[in-house]
């Protein structure tokens, strides 16, 4: 049988939504929709940087949530105070409470769904705030609680091998019928590829490759262009 496995934040639902709101509610410095994603982008590459540190406790989330927002906005010549920082948090995690699928990944889902494909969900991240936004989405429609993985509570993230792992063992799978999703090359295509998967990269933040050696096995440049590559090989 075929497996399909989906990242969560960024390739089921815009992140840069909730990101955008917080921005215009609490950065004083107007910015353009463009520059915003690109905010997001650098905000993004900070938050991986000391994801590891967050995650065995070394760095706390208040420490996690500052940094990044305040780092990215350096990177635009924008000083924000360490208030406003945490206002910026408090405000992305209300909208975080609100955000919807993109309704192609809904109907490529739906799809997939009716044709008897495994699914399941693999993010990184805390196991209750990450449980938070998959109910929010409504992915139990399709999804059992059993095919969701947290690395919060698996114990080790994407990339490393030990969480790829760790679903061979829950579920029945074929390596080479199982696919992977996600928008992030460093964390799912290159955790994908190594464990021997197949890797699509929703690359719609126009980001670099960051390897030579690991290529995905297809690159969609939208959820749109992702619902219709499935589309097209049915
Ligand atoms: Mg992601």
């Amino acid at each position: 049988m075929e497996t399909i496995i989906f990242d969560v934040d960024d390739t089921l639902y815009d992140q840069t939504l909730p990101f955008k709101i917080a921005c215009k509610k609490v950065i004083q410095t107007p910015l353009s929709d463009e520059e915003m994603e690109r905010l997001y982008v650098i905000s993004r590459k900070y938050s991986d940087a000391l994801f590891e540190r967050w995650e065995s406790g070394e760095v706390s989330s208040h420490e996690l949530h500052t940094y990044r927002i305040t780092a990215a906005c350096l990177e635009f010549d924008i000083k924000i105070s360490e208030q406003s920082a945490v206002r910026f948090q408090e405000v992305y995690l209300a909208e975080q409470n609100k955000i919807m699928l993109y309704s192609e990944v809904e109907e490529l889902i739906e799809t997939l769904y009716q044709q008897n494909k495994q699914l399941a969900v693999l993010t990184n991240g805390k196991a209750g705030h990450q449980s938070m936004k998959i109910k929010q989405l409504g992915l139990s429609r399709w999804i059992p609680e059993q095919h969701i993985f947290i690395s919060g509570a698996v114990g080790h993230a994407k990339p490393s091998r030990e969480v790829f792992n760790h679903i061979e063992d829950k579920l029945q799978l074929d390596k080479a019928k199982t696919v992977y999703i996600g928008d992030s090359f460093e964390n799912d295509i290159i955790g994908a590829k190594q464990a021997g998967w197949k890797a699509i990269w929703v690359n719609h933040r126009q980001r670099k490759s960051l390897s030579d050696d690991i290529v995905a096995d297809k690159i969609v440049n939208s959820p749109e262009e992702l619902l219709n590559y499935f589309k097209n090989r049915l």
